[in-house]
């Protein structure tokens, strides 16, 4: 199968239709990746269908838990996942991207100018560094994938918050467990929203995602 039918058939089975546009995006996204991996170590995967598969694929999975006009911060996006592609998606998000890496950040800023993505930015730096430029209590999702252990990244996710905001983390197979196990205090801060757990088109691997909000709430 062509990697261009691959994806659009992947994504129509998460329930996602990808117009002619969003999938020139995503094979332009993919050449890119190829072009930067020769010369930089950007993501550990090689082969273009499993690019597909655990990296656009995957990262639209999460799409459903993100609401189309909203601001959102990605942290730890490496070479831009999930932040980029739930951008196409959903070409309204306000999406910022960080990651203390600084060739991951040069190169999602060259794929912003490339695939022409509005109303996006991205900043190295470390999420917990306090004058990383973010400003905090100002988003209404924050996500990541594959970032840190569970209860840190609800700690460094909380401060940026806008009222009423929540987190969204992509986990492995093991996240409810890692729930469970999160010490008391996290457990009195933090309440599931929502958890999903599915499996990626193609016998990809099992993604669980929770939408987690804070209990005590920070200000808009
Ligand atoms: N989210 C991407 C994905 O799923 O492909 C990358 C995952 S990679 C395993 C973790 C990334 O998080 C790395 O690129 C690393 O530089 C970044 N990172 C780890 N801790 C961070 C922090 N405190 N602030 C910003 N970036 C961080």
């Amino acid at each position: 199968m062509r990697s261009e039918e691959m994806l659009t058939r992947g994504a129509l089975e998460l329930g996602i239709e990808l117009t002619e546009e969003e999938t020139r995006l995503f094979m332009r996204y993919l050449d890119m990746i190829k072009l930067w991996n020769r010369k930089v170590n950007l993501t550990g995967l090689k082969d273009e269908k499993d690019i597909i598969i655990s990296h656009f694929l995957d990262s639209i999975s999460a799409s459903s838990f993100i609401e189309p006009g909203s601001r959102v911060l990605d942290i730890g996006s490496g070479a831009g996942f999930p932040g980029i592609p739930v951008k196409i998606v959903y070409r309204g998000v306000r999406l910022t991207l960080i990651d203390s890496v600084q060739k991951k950040v040069v190169f999602i800023k060259e794929l912003i100018r490339e695939l022409r993505l509005r109303e996006t930015a991205a900043v190295w730096g470390r999420a917990e560094d306090e004058d990383n430029g973010i400003k905090r209590e100002s988003f209404d999702c924050v996500i990541s994938r594959a970032v840190g252990g569970l209860s840190d990244m609800l700690d460094l996710s909380a401060p940026y918050l806008a009222t009423g905001g929540k987190i969204v983390l992509m986990r492995g197979r093991r996240g409810e467990k890692e729930l469970e196990t999160a010490d008391e205090g996290i457990k009195k801060r933090f309440r599931i929203a929502e958890c999903k757990t599915l499996k990626l088109p193609y016998g990809g691997q099992t993604r669980v995602i929770f939408a987690i909000e804070p209990l005590d709430a920070g200000t808009d």
